[in-house]
């Protein structure tokens, strides 16, 4: 199957599975650049940076760091990524995920005319999330996700790929997950609008990310 050139962006409460679609959509687009906010800011937690220890903070309270310290962290990195060529298909991953952030991005696309093409939400039902997410196990430097009962590793507690050791996110249990959707659906709203507006808005629904997967790559042929 061959998709056109694409710059997505992934909306999807917190266990939505966007970290999985990700690996799905690579596996079909293998040169795929991808950028997760919450993988950039989980590598500067383990490098033990001043940005990483602020920001562990408002991730294990399940509260949204502040838009000037995520809007420059991933501005610097498409700025780095776009000077070796950010190829025909990407996507972002949890940023945006404020009003703000969103017109952000629109300024720093737009004049390397790569505002994006898609915006996808995952809708996933909470029931759906709340039971997955106690089991999910996360590579930081990778960013790949496991879930213990559905998609485990080969090797328990290492990942498929380095053989490195597995972490359990801080931020995944149940009372914390539950501010982090509480925060989802409060922002979600005004990025639909503005987003819905634009004419650039789908949906992909299901419990599983193979139900969703492949209506996923439905909206990226529109
Ligand atoms: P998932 O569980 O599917 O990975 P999530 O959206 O809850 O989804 P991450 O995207 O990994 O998790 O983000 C983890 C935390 O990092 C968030 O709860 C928040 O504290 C912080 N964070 C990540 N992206 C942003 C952002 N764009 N703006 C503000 N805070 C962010
Ligand atoms: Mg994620």
């Amino acid at each position: 199957m061959t998709l056109g050139s694409f710059r997505l962006l992934l909306l999807g409460a917190p266990g939505a599975g966007k970290g999985t679609i990700t690996r799905k959509l690579r596996d079909v687009v293998p040169s795929l650049n991808s950028i997760s906010s919450g993988d950039l800011l989980r590598r500067e937690i383990q490098a033990e940076t001043k940005l990483g220890s602020i920001a562990s903070k408002y991730i294990d309270k399940g509260r949204l760091i502040p838009d000037e310290l995520i809007i420059s962290l991933v501005s610097n990195h498409i700025s780095t990524l776009s000077q070796k060529g950010m190829g025909a298909q990407w996507l972002l991953d949890g940023f945006p995920r404020t009003l703000h952030q969103a017109t952000a991005l629109h300024d720093i696309l737009e004049p390397r005319n790569q505002c994006l093409t898609h915006v996808v939400e995952l809708v996933v039902p909470e029931e759906a999330i709340l039971g997955r997410i106690e089991t999910r196990y996360v590579h930081v430097p990778s960013g790949r996700v496991y879930n213990l009962s559905y998609n485990p590793p080969k090797v328990p507690g290492r990942d498929d790929v380095t053989g490195e050791p597995l972490e359990k996110r801080s931020d995944d249990n149940e009372e914390t997950v539950k501010r982090r959707l509480k925060a989802y659906n409060e922002m979600a709203q005004p990025l639909r609008d503005f987003y819905g507006s634009r004419g650039l808005l789908h949906t992909a629904s299901g419990d599983t990310s193979d139900i969703i997967f492949p209506k996923v790559l439905e909206a990226l042929k529109k």
